[in-house]
């Protein structure tokens, strides 16, 4: 992909066995103003977030002739732009890298007239009809709202576990387990998530370190007991990492005993991160409702507590968490939202051909 015009171009990235030369940037799209700062723009739909959920929004809202804006965020193509083979996407039977998918899905969704901004939403007033929203010092009119803005993968925040992202880092063991075959790797945390992406990663790895930088877990007691007595799984705790080892691919980690301060290298071709998710709602926290993770609260599907207001993706989902689950999400977000806006008069009964 390396087209000028392509909102994710030149950004290509592989795992471990296919090294490459060229870094992962997070691309924008081209300019795309809609109006300048201080002005304001009017939509039926707008689409906050620009992932598999806010993409797959945008393509039925746009065909049901609804003309969607997509405020796309900072980091437009959301999380799997962190990534490089996708296998579990339904279509490709060779696998797709990650940012080529999302291009391909953006430009699906310009070519039925979406417009599309990139930038992040700083606040939102959802108080009535048109609700806005203010991205850039410009105001977005809407008669209906999807949020879509996802959530962010904690990381260590090491800048050898950035340039190795995709390369053998990695925060998803249901997504990308099944490239550590025959590996030994290690997993970082001590959360149950941590516990059960290890035991998951067994079905693929020789062997799993689990690595917690104290001695007592937050883990639930069966998930350790069960961890401790797994043959392939080896726990380590107090220990932290330093670096991950490796140019274009993983090959070990530089330890560091946080008792003791002593450094040590373990020899592994994978890392998965597992310390936690960060769901994107800090916009919304005044208007609607969150569980005690951070998530939105969904009723009836797409749904939230304010009308007109609808919810996709893994800003509320944080059981399933996959691209495939925010398309199907984001899907039925748009039909919600149209049927909805039918309902109160402001759009037409979608044609036929619509969906
Ligand atoms: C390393 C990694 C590998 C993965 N691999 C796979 C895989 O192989 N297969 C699979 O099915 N899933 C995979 N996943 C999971 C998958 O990426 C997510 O489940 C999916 O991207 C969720 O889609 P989403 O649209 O809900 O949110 P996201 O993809 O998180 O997108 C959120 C969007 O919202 C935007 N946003 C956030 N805040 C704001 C704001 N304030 N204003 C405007 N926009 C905002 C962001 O810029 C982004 O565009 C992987 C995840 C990770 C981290």
């Amino acid at each position: 992909m390396t087209d000028d015009n392509n909102p994710f171009g030149g950004f290509s990235i592989s795992m471990i066995d296919e090294p490459t030369d060229s870094a992962p940037t997070a691309a924008t799209g081209g300019p795309s103003v809609i109006a300048e700062a201080g002005g304001h723009a009017d939509a039926k739909v707008v689409i906050i977030g620009s992932g598999p959920a806010g993409l797959t929004a945008a393509i039925y809202a746009a065909r049901a002739n609804l003309e969607p804006i997509v405020l796309a965020g900072s980091a437009p193509g959301g999380q799997l732009m962190l990534t490089s083979d996708v296998e579990n996407f339904p279509g490709f039977p060779d696998g797709i890298q990650g940012p080529e998918l999302m291009a391909a899905m953006r430009s699906q969704a310009e070519r039925f007239g979406t417009r599309f901004v990139d930038a992040d939403i700083d606040r939102v007033d959802l108080s009535g009809r048109p609700f806005r929203v203010w991205a850039r010092g410009v105001e977005y009119r809407a008669q209906a709202v999807i949020v879509a803005t996802g959530a962010s993968a904690l990381w260590l925040g090491l800048d050898s576990e950035t340039r190795l992202r995709g390369r053998g880092v990695s925060a998803c063991a249901t997504c990308d387990g099944f490239f550590f075959r025959d590996r030994e790797i290690a997993v970082v945390g001590g959360g149950d998530t941590a516990f059960e992406e290890a035991t998951y990663l067994t079905r693929f790895a020789t062997r799993v370190h689990l690595l917690h930088r104290r001695d007592t877990f937050r883990a639930s007691k069966i998930m350790v007991e069960r961890a401790l007595e797994h043959p392939k799984i080896e726990v380590h705790p107090n220990v932290a990492v330093e670096e991950v080892l490796g140019e274009d691919k993983v090959h070990g980690l530089r330890l560091r005993d946080t008792v003791t301060g002593e450094t040590r290298e373990m020899p592994i071709e994978g890392l998965f991160i597992a310390i936690g998710y960060q769901p994107n709602t800090a916009a919304f926290r005044d208007w609607l409702e969150v569980d005690e993770k951070g998530y939105l609260v969904v009723h009836d599907e797409t749904g939230s507590a304010i009308d007109g207001v609808f919810i996709a993706g893994d800003v509320h989902d944080h059981r399933y968490r996959q691209a495939v689950t925010a398309a199907a999400d984001g899907c039925k977000a748009a039909i919600d939202a149209e049927r909805w806006l039918e309902a109160q008069g402001i759009t037409e009964a979608a044609t036929s051909t619509a969906w």
